[in-house]
């Protein structure tokens, strides 16, 4: 897979959250996390509901009292222990899930509202700049019920791009849409955003919107940072098994560690980090088997298709595979879409390596 074109972003960070934890009553919603953003970068903050995305971002805004850590903005510190800016001091601008936009007033003076640290004529004028940012210009004089759901994203992004802040934090900014409308906003507003310089955290739960957005990934899991990496090493190189379960569906195998490396019915695979004789877990890819059809000179490895079905660009194949002791091992391979065995069929099995972890068991 290509990793996220790389652009420009200064190494300095823009926002730096140090050692943040937080509870409510006494649940640790939070847990030492740390976690610093660019200039021009893009970091999603991605993990399942409930692991602590939000309350973290809400941490960063202001709009949660910080209880543990310190957060920097600009080489400056907006919160910690004994001090705390409110959010409209921070420099930050916030896009919410349902947008928040003001419905008695029209998307210019939406979009005007934060910018009244700026003379009267240059109010309008940088409204409307932001407006023109997301082509949204036309729309000036519109209310926010006359707009699509789309529409009333990017009102909502020009209204926190507007004061140009250093640091832009989105909470579900798509998750009001759907579908293709979804898509296209996500398009849209990656090019904005990368456009835009700021330092941008985006809070999703959705892998693969975190993959298209980000140039960096956060993972999070019950109040902790699991993993903090482009996309291509979230995937590639996932620091635990539920790193590599949450980006994408795996096979599970079990297997024992012996002379440094697991036998699996799929292949031997080397096992670092695992002791020896530890029992482990191998994570497998369905993208990293690939299926041809038998006969096969020099294939050692085969299975039989219990079902196949097309699902566009690639086609998931059922298998079932020998396993040690006699039994069969159901496994998933996904395949390139053209090529569709029917059941019953033997096909001989590749595995890649690459696609394939070893984590000591859970
Ligand atoms: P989601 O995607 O579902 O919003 P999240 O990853 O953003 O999830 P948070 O909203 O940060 O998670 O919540 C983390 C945990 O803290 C959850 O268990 C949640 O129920 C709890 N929580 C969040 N806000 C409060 C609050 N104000 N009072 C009590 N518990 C809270």
């Amino acid at each position: 897979m290509a990793e996220n074109a790389a652009r420009q972003v200064s190494a300095a960070p823009v926002l730096a959250l140090e050692d943040i934890s937080h509870r409510f009553d006494r649940m640790l919603a939070v847990d030492r996390v740390g976690l610093s953003i660019a200039a021009g970068e893009i970091v999603c903050l991605v993990g399942p509901s409930g692991c602590g995305k939000s309350t973290l971002l809400r941490i960063a805004a202001g709009l949660e009292e910080l209880q543990t850590g310190t957060v920097w903005v600009d080489g400056r510190v907006v919160a910690d222990t004994r001090q705390s800016l409110p959010p409209e001091r921070r420099g930050v601008g916030l896009v919410f899930q349902d947008y928040a936009l003001f419905p008695h007033l029209s998307v210019l003076d939406n979009v005007r509202f934060g910018l009244s640290a700026l003379p009267g004529h240059r109010q309008a004028e940088r409204a409307l700049e932001a407006l023109a940012q997301v082509d949204m210009r036309d729309l000036a004089h519109a209310f926010p019920h006359t707009l699509s759901g789309g529409q009333q994203q990017r009102v909502a992004l020009a209204r926190a791009l507007a004061p140009q802040p250093r640091v832009l934090l989105l909470d579900e900014p798509f998750s009001g849409l759907d579908g293709r409308l979804r898509r296209t906003v996500r398009d849209h507003t990656l090019h904005v955003l990368e456009k835009s310089g700021a330092a941008t955290m985006l809070v999703t739960h959705d892998p693969e919107e975190a993959m298209f957005m980000a140039d960096r990934i956060a993972l999070m899991c019950e109040g902790r940072l699991v993993q903090t990496g482009t996309p291509r090493a979230l995937y590639f190189e996932p620091a635990e098994a539920f790193a590599a379960e949450f980006f994408g569906e795996v096979n599970t195998l079990r297997g024992r560690v012996a002379d440094g490396v697991v036998k699996t019915p799929l292949g031997t695979l080397p096992a670092p980090g695992c002791g020896e004789s530890e029992a482990v877990e191998v994570l497998v890819r369905p993208e990293g088997l690939s299926l041809t059809a038998d006969p096969v000179r020099g294939a050692d490895l085969f299975g039989h298709v219990e079902a196949a079905r097309l699902l566009g660009r690639t086609t998931l194949v059922h298998l079932s595979i020998a396993d040690v002791g006699g039994g069969r091992l159901h496994v998933h391979a996904r395949v390139p879409g053209t090529f569709l065995p029917g059941p019953g069929e033997r096909v001989a099995v590749t595995l890649n390596p690459d696609l394939a972890f070893v984590f000591p068991a859970r």
